[in-house]
Order: structure tokens, then sequence, then C-alpha cells
């Protein structure tokens, strides 16, 4: 049973216990799990795998956005009214 989150503030390393009835994990996708993606570096998965790693059941890990519109090799979006406008011209 989770109750509560250590934490460290990134800026003085200063360690924070606090408890708390309910504990919501904002850690994020995990679009760093392909080798091409626009995610920020940070989007590892991290929260995820702790929440899997403690036994919790994780949910819809399926519903991954692959965009129609992101630039192959580069993991640039390219924006999307440019891709309607070519799918228009076709
Ligand atoms: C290029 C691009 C364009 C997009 N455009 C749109 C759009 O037009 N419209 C739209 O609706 N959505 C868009 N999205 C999607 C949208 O940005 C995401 O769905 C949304 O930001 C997800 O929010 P979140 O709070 O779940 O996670 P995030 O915004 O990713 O926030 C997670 C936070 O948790 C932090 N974190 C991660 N791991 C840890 C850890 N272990 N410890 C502490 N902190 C941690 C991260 O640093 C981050 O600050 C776009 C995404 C991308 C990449």
């Amino acid at each position: 049973m989770c109750k509560g989150v250590v934490a460290m503030e990134m800026t003085t390393g200063k360690i924070y216990n606090m408890r708390a009835k309910a504990v919501l994990f904002g850690t994020g996708g995990y679009g760093r799990a392909w080798l091409i993606t626009s995610n920020a570096l940070a989007n590892t998965g991290d929260g995820v795998a702790v929440a899997y790693r403690a036994g919790l059941p994780l949910m819809d890990m399926e519903f991954v956005q692959y965009h129609p519109t992101g630039l192959y090799k580069h993991g640039i979006l390219m924006s999307e009214p440019a891709g309607v406008k070519w799918l228009l011209a076709q």
C-alpha cells in the first residue's frame, strides 16, 4: 500500500517525506521507448515502471499516438494543416 512519497527538490537536493492517503502519478508517457519520437527526453516511462514493479495493474498501455505528419528519422512534427493540404492536393 502506498502511504505517500519521498521527493527530492532538484535544485537543492533536499529530501521531503510526504504522507498521503492517495498518490497520483503524472509522469507522462513512454515515447522514448521508440528510437524515433517527438517526445521529451524525460518521457521514458519511469512512473509507469515504478507502478508496474510495485505490482499495480496497468491499463490502456497500447494507446500510443503514431503521428501521421511525423518526419521519419528526425522525430519532428510537420504542421498538421500542411499535411492536410498535401493530402488534398493528391
Ligand atoms: C510534439 C508534440 C506535440 C503535441 N501536440 C499536442 C496537441 O496539439 N494537442 C494535444 O492535446 N496534445 C499534444 N501533445 C500531447 C501532449 O503534449 C501530452 O499528451 C501531454 O503533455 C501529456 O501530459 P502529462 O501530464 O500526462 O505528461 P507530461 O506533460 O509528459 O508531464 C510529465 C512530467 O513528469 C515528469 N517526470 C517524468 N518522470 C519523472 C520522474 N521519475 N520523477 C519526477 N518527474 C518525472 C516529466 O519531467 C514531466 O514534467 C503533443 C505532444 C508532443 C510530443
